[in-house]
Formats: C-alpha cells, structure tokens, sequence
C-alpha cells in the first residue's frame, strides 16, 4: 500500500471509530455515484471493492438502505422512522453500474436507483471531455486529440437484468442536454420523451428524474413535475436538511460519496456539521 493509501485506511479508520461523536442517529442520506468498476479511467467510477466498502462501513454504522422512491415518499410523509438512513443512485446508465454494482447490491441485498438517458441505452461507446465549456459529450476523433473519456453504457438487455433483479430505473433526458438554457418545447420533448419511454420500453411509471449536468431552475421543475414523481440534483447535502419542508420538496440533494470510505466519511461528517451550523443560527 502506498503512502497515500495508507493515511485515507487510518483516516477511515479514525472517523468510523470516532462517528459516535459526530454522526448523528439521525440522519439520511442519498448517495449518488455513476460508475462502479476497475478501470479508473475517468473520475466518476469507483473499484468494485471500494463500493463494497463505501456500503460495508454505512451499514455497519447503523445506516439501512431504502429504495430512493420510498426514502423521499417517506420524507414528504413524514414518515421515516428514527434513524440512519441512506439511499444509492447511478446517474447516465453506465455499464458498470450492471456488471460491477449490481454484484455487490445482490450481495448485501440492497435497492438501487439507476437514472438512465433514453439516447444512451443502446450499450454504445461514447467520448466525454471535462475540457469543453461546459463539458459535454464529443466525437472519437475529437477525444483522441483532447484526451477525452470514452465510456461506455448498458443495453436494453442490460437494463432488463438490472430491473429484473429488483433494482429500479429513473429519468435522466432524452439527450443528456443542459435542460436550463433550452426553449420550452425541445425542454418538454427531453422531459416527457424521457418518462414515455421509460414506461413504454421498462415499464417504469411513477419515476425519479436526476437533473442532468444537475442543472435546473423553476421553469425545468415544472416540467419535470409534470411526469415524475421526485427529482434529484448534485447539491451536496444531507436529506436531513429539507426534512423540515415535508410535503413541498420536490428536488433532493445528494452526496458524492468520492472513491473511498475515508472520502465518503469525511464528506458526510462536513455536510452533517454544516446542517448543524445552519439550523443554530
Ligand atoms: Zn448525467
């Protein structure tokens, strides 16, 4: 192990040993990764073992997992018991979220979300440049020369084994486009074109819907608020925060959990101490 390894083990170590001081017994989270498997060759995927050890610690410290639809249906309710709870999404519809995570979900026999990309689930490769403004998705010769990602995605087979094994399928566009800066009929075409699809193709009504790129304002909620049920953003928070605003919430925060227990730990103990912070002034 080198050096670097070794200090994120001890420091796993230390803030698991130490979460009675910091972790409240009362908390929920949802997790929100995008790709689970060993080729590291973009920053959004994490190793099997590291998600193997990310859910390990979490249900080790108490946390149970819920199927993201009824964390949030019990939030608005105001029905979630006392306690630690958390949630797993999958934004796009990688191909490692099937062959790596749902493995190691069958395993400690946990629920998931998957946001899939109507235009994605064909089990392509596609290119990706973080160096574009803003980053979107690019042609093969233009990665080549940019050192862009290629990534590649489930198929319809794929995704039928997925929901065959109990986990779930939400929204996530029809194009993967920034849904903000679009005028209101190609905004509505990639909302509801996405939740006609998932329930004619996967049979998936009353769905979740991830904002894509996470961006969104008032006028993408009311379409999406049209066809879904909930939706999530890439705001980094617990849920815990907008518990007190049951019934209204619409839109969720997440956590990235990061790639290791130590990096999952560490950003929840900063998010739970920010909560705090707000809520005493
Ligand atoms: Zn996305």
């Amino acid at each position: 192990m080198n050096l670097k390894a070794e200090l994120k083990s001890y420091g796993a170590k230390l803030l698991e040993a130490t979460a009675p001081l910091w972790l409240p017994k009362n908390v929920a989270v949802i997790l929100m990764y995008h790709n689970v498997g060993d080729t590291l060759n973009d920053r959004n995927t994490i190793t099997r073992r590291g998600f193997a050890d990310q859910l390990q610690c979490l249900l080790r410290l108490g946390f149970r997992c819920l199927p993201a639809t009824s964390l949030v249906e019990q939030v608005r309710t105001n029905s979630l018991a006392f306690g630690r709870v958390f949630a797993i999404t999958f934004d796009d519809g990688r191909s490692g979220v099937i062959s790596d995570a749902l493995p190691v979900l069958r395993e400690f026999k946990l629920e998931s979300t998957l946001f899939v990309v109507n235009q994605f689930t064909d089990g392509r490769t596609r290119w990706f440049s973080y160096n574009k403004v803003p980053p979107s998705w690019i042609s093969e010769s233009e990665s080549l020369a940019t050192k862009g990602f290629s990534l590649e995605y489930a198929d319809r087979e794929m995704l039928l084994n997925w929901l065959e094994n109990n986990q779930a399928i939400g929204g996530h566009s029809v194009n993967h486009l920034h849904l903000a800066t679009l005028p209101d009929d190609i905004l509505e075409a990639e909302v509801y074109g996405c939740a006609k699809y998932l329930e004619q193709q996967y049979g998936c009504k009353q769905c979740g819907f991830a904002f894509p790129y996470g961006e969104y304002n008032g006028r993408v909620v009311d379409h999406v608020k049209k066809y879904f049920t909930y939706a999530v953003s890439v705001e980094q928070s617990t849920v815990t925060a907008v518990r007190n605003h049951h019934g209204a919430v619409f839109v969720f925060p997440r956590i990235d959990p990061g790639r290791s227990v130590y990096e999952m730990l560490y950003r929840i103990r900063r998010l739970v101490s920010w909560n705090r912070a707000k809520s005493t002034v």
